[in-house]
């Protein structure tokens, strides 16, 4: 919203200029003026639309002309005053007033003018009729108005009208010579109304009506008003209501009636609602609210959120099959300024067997967008109004920003549903076709993408003891001379050889040397290509020994030249160590099904990890309190400790597999 509004006053000399304004402010009319009134300032609390007003006052005896054009080019609204009984001074309107303010103002930003008529005590006829061909002729001139600064007749009204003329102008909403609204007007109701059909049936019914009303004007309408409000459209368009709702068309009707009978402040209060500014863009503190991100931190959709784009995606599912067909894709984006989605999404989230998106796969691209550019993201929700339907402060309120990954490490626990997994290897490693497969993707499937809509991310989720986390793959390019923080930064390093090529071993040693040999970073290997004959790789040991060597998982097989989906052990497996870095995955074989494997993730669970730090605090603190701890009993006790826990943990694991 503006912060004040400044309104000056032209005319002729003596056609109570000066008299309209004090009238205004002492209510009264003053027998003597001076040449000039003092600009006044109108307090905000006020005026009828709440901001400060300031009115300026012309004078030809005093001023000079430079003066007056300074004046016309820092006004917001200018009135033109004549006076109804004099001629000369109607006359002046258009040979004098209006073709000098035009040449004052920028093309680009004219201010809005008003004509009015004063002195409306005088005479018995109205001026209109030698004013409205003028009004036609000029579109600047937003409203005309008679008044008296003698009877007080529409003062407060003028000002009020020029007031509005400033904060809710016709002019970019409306077109007078053709009679409609303009192209960006109906541009953005057509969005709004969009926004507003929560059901996507083409039509808002009474709920969606009633939310709309109390979204923009913080009241339901009355049954009784609504009905009045659907005759209304009923009468006057066809199809302006369909099934007792307002169609796209009665919608725009009823705006376009709102603004001819002068009403447009409500026009304007939907689109600000809305989001959007003065040139009917959506406003960029609407699109890009504040939101503070610290290092280390990442960010993922809330619940609330989720809630909200499944409800998106249900209003566009239309056929009900869980995913979006290009025309239901368009729909769905059509709220926006243009398409977001290429097709390398497609390549990037699951897609059903026609390679459409589906539910999971939508979900899985708002995250990654969440995740890699939130302001993007926030952007994309503004488009979808999801602060107003969800009645949210701003998008900001569906994001989560976590909490820094070292308290996380720290605390060996993490609330992050993200995890990111760098995918680094010799180009023709398998890279792409590991990405590929955690979409479901085999070899063959595989082959049938265009290379200009491949995808270097790959996202989809991984259920780690029974909770659904993401899990994002990142695919790195091999000829790097050095590599970005963006690219070193993430949960787990995945290594990628080919088994198959003896010289595709020695780029992972090199790079996790180079890269991840001192960091914190769990590293996976990873020999692809399993289902061709396996070579010894030229390097001074094997990849199993390299392993053992630095403390990593052996090298596990893996290949997407399978008949079937590839399986997702693996993805599981990389979520899984992400999730608990500090956990050393120390059992050799790589099945993920057998009992070490099972019982070395359970061991590492959140649950046996938070069980097992309370207990060691327990006897801890017990222990530290006493002044004469004697170091024998002290660790005695702590042993006793360990084997409680030992044997808790055996039980629960018994009931696990119980449950299994
Ligand atoms: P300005 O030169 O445009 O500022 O005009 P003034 O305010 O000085 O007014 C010029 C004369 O018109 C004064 O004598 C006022 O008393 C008179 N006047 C102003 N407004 C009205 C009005 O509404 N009705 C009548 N009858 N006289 C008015
Ligand atoms: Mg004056």
């Amino acid at each position: 919203m503006r912060k004040d509004v400044r309104i000056l006053l032209v005319g002729e000399p003596k056609v109570g200029k000066t008299s309209l304004i004090m009238s205004l402010v002492s209510e009264e009319f003053p027998d003597v003026v001076p040449y000039r009134a003092e600009e006044i300032t109108i307090p905000a609390d006020v005026t009828p639309e709440r901001v400060p007003t300031h009115i300026v006052d012309y004078s030809e005896a005093e001023q000079t002309d430079e003066q007056l054009f300074q004046e016309i080019s820092k006004a917001n609204v200018i009135c033109i005053v004549y006076s109804v009984n004099n001629k000369n001074s109607i006359e002046k309107v258009t040979s004098h007033w209006i073709p000098l303010i035009l040449d004052n103002t920028d093309k680009d930003s004219r201010v809005p003018l008003i004509l009015v008529g004063n002195k409306s005590d005088l005479v018995e006829h109205s001026s209109m009729e030698t004013i409205l061909p003028i009004m036609n002729e000029y579109t600047e001139i937003e409203t005309c108005v008679e008044c008296s600064a003698k009877n007080l007749k529409n003062i407060s009204e003028l000002f009020y009208y020029a007031q509005k003329a400033v904060l809710h102008p016709t002019g970019p909403l409306y077109c007078p010579e053709e009679k409609e609204m303009k192209p960006p007007c109906v541009r953005a109701l057509t969005r709004i109304f969009k926004v507003s059909d929560l059901d996507n049936d083409g039509s808002l019914n009474d709920n969606e009506l009633n939310f709309f009303q109390r979204t923009c004007f913080n009241a339901p309408l009355a049954h009784q008003a609504l009905e009045d409000v659907k005759n209304v459209v009923r009468k006057n368009v066809r199809d302006g209501v369909c099934d007792n709702g307002l169609t796209l068309k009665g919608f725009l009707f009823l705006h376009t009636l709102f603004i001819q009978r002068g009403r447009h402040e409500t026009t304007w209060t939907v689109l600000r609602r809305f989001g959007y500014d003065d040139d009917l863009d959506l406003h960029q503190d609407y699109l890009f609210p504040p939101l503070k991100i610290p290092p280390d931190c990442t960010t993922e959709l809330n619940h609330n959120a989720y809630l909200f784009l499944q409800s998106v995606f249900d209003k566009h599912d239309k056929d009900r099959d869980c995913a979006l067909s290009p025309d239901e894709l368009k729909d769905l984006f059509d709220v926006f300024p243009y398409m977001p989605w290429g097709p390398d999404v497609n390549n990037t989230v699951s897609t059903n067997d026609q390679g459409w998106i589906t539910y999971q796969g939508y979900l899985s691209q708002w995250t990654l967008t969440t995740y890699l550019d939130v302001q993007r993201c926030l952007e994309y929700l503004g488009y979808l109004g999801y602060s107003i339907v969800s009645e949210q402060e701003s998008q900001a309120a569906g994001i989560t920003v976590t909490r820094d990954k070292k308290i996380d490490l720290q605390k060996r626990q993490t609330q992050r549903s993200v995890f990111r997994c760098n995918v680094f290897g010799d180009s023709g490693s398998g890279k792409t076709g590991f990405l590929q497969a955690f979409l479901g993707r085999n070899l063959l499937r595989q082959n049938t993408v265009k290379e200009e809509h491949r995808s270097y991310y790959a996202i989809s989720t991984a259920y780690v003891y029974g909770q659904e986390k993401y899990l994002l793959l990142h695919e790195v390019f091999p000829d790097f001379d050095f590599l970005s923080d963006a690219e070193l930064t993430c949960d787990i390093v995945c290594l990628v050889y080919d088994s198959s090529n003896p010289h595709s071993f020695e780029y992972c040693a090199k790079v996790f040397k180079q890269y991840f040999m001192d960091s914190k970073t769990p590293c996976m290997m990873l020999a692809a290509k399993s289902d061709l004959q396996e070579t010894r790789q030229l390097y001074g040991c094997t990849p199993l020994e390299f392993c053992r060597k630095h403390k990593m998982p052996p090298p596990q097989s893996f290949t997407c030249n399978e008949a079937a989906a590839p399986s997702k052990d693996i993805y599981i497996k990389l979520t899984t160590m992400a999730m608990h870095p500090h956990a050393r995955l120390r059992c050799m074989c790589t099945c993920n099904r057998c009992t070490f494997c099972l019982c070395q993730n359970f061991l590492n669970s959140e649950l046996v990890q938070s069980v097992k730090a309370k207990l060691y605090t327990a006897v801890f603190s017990r222990h530290m309190t006493q002044a004469d701890l004697k170091t024998s009993t002290f660790w005695l006790k702590a042993s006793v400790g360990a084997t409680v826990f030992a044997i808790l943990g055996l039980a629960m694991y018994r009931a696990l597999l119980k449950h299994r």
